[in-house]
């Protein structure tokens, strides 16, 4: 089935405790389309990026049957820019540096092709845009799975408010998801997020893990165990590439469904912390995710 990616496609530069980069290749919707294009949706991609892109890195999208017809590149501009900085505890970082460029004033336009996906990830950029993008489109998805961050929380809260409430699936951190809800309880949290308008709640714990929410029901998939975390970046638009991937590619949308795409979008996710950026993840075979997931399997997995 079809999937619309919408998101931040940027340049990145990235400090943690085993090494520091220059600017690499970056973004949410950059991560996405990478773990989805592991699985067998048919990919489309709605971004903007300025003339300084590299654009070698939107090549090798569409070498993995990516459709980048909704591109923008913007002359004489420049791409988004975001710098953080880890410390020992990589489950926290600190922005060091956000600039938007081409993102402030970005106007997605959606290409005709992609007017009635069967399903939609709006990855993480301004609420703004993910509405606009969701108002284009000329049929109702099948599902709507949405990510964000805390900088849109602390700028554009009533706008972030009213995405929510059209989307059917949240994805969010946990520290996130305490500054959205005001409750410290994750279950708490979860079901005022639910009553804000989504059916389904994610919420990612880092190396923790992730918690899946569905009314009543509560499902949990761990990290992978690694020797070594390298960089944590873009591991959550991962975990939402594969999770919204792996549905995309069965045509499901229910909660059976989604246990077994989060132990994908966590599959995925193990591969991105093992080097800086985007690089292991782009290495990443479907044999080696296939390897991957009977670890997870093995992971989980009980007598009783
Ligand atoms: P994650 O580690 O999954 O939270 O995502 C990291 C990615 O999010 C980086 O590659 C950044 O380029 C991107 N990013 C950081 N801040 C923003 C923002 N305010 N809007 C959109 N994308 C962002």
């Amino acid at each position: 089935m079809s999937l619309l990616i919408i998101g931040s496609v940027a340049f990145d530069a990235i400090e943690t405790p085993f090494g520091q980069t220059g600017k690499i290749v970056g973004g949410a919707a950059s991560f996405i389309s990478l773990a989805s294009s592991l699985l067998n949706a048919k990919n489309g991609l709605v971004a903007v990026v300025g003339e300084d892109f590299e654009m070698d890195f939107i090549a090798e999208l569409n070498r993995r049957g990516v459709d980048t017809q909704g591109l923008q590149v913007k002359k004489g501009e420049k791409s988004f820019f975001w710098s953080g900085k880890y410390h020992m505890d990589m489950n926290s970082r600190d922005t060091l540096v956000t600039e938007l460029n081409v993102l402030g004033t970005f106007d997605p336009i959606i290409p005709d092709d992609w007017k009635e996906p069967d399903y939609v990830m709006l990855g993480n950029l301004s609420p703004q845009v993910q509405l606009t993008t969701l108002n284009r489109l000329t049929k109702k998805p099948k599902l709507v799975v949405m990510d964000t961050m805390n900088f849109w929380m602390d700028i554009a809260m009533p706008e972030l408010k009213e995405v929510i409430a059209k989307v059917d699936v949240l994805t969010i951190n946990d520290e996130e998801a305490r500054q959205l809800s005001g409750e410290y309880s994750l279950r708490k949290a979860a079901r005022l997020i639910h009553a804000m308008g989504p059916h389904t709640v994610i919420i990612k714990k880092g190396e923790h893990g992730a918690l899946l929410f569905q009314n009543d029901e509560v499902f949990f998939c761990p990290a992978l165990p690694l020797e070594e975390v390298f960089d944590p970046t873009g591991a959550g638009d991962t975990f939402a590439g594969g999770f919204v991937g792996y549905l995309a590619s069965t045509g499901r949308t229910d909660f059976e469904a989604m246990k077994t795409a989060i132990v994908y979008g966590s599959c995925l996710a193990s591969f991105c912390v093992e080097k800086f950026g985007t690089e292991a993840l782009a290495q990443v075979t479907r044999e080696a995710m296939k390897d991957r997931l009977d670890q997870f399997k093995r992971l989980i997995a009980v007598e009783a």
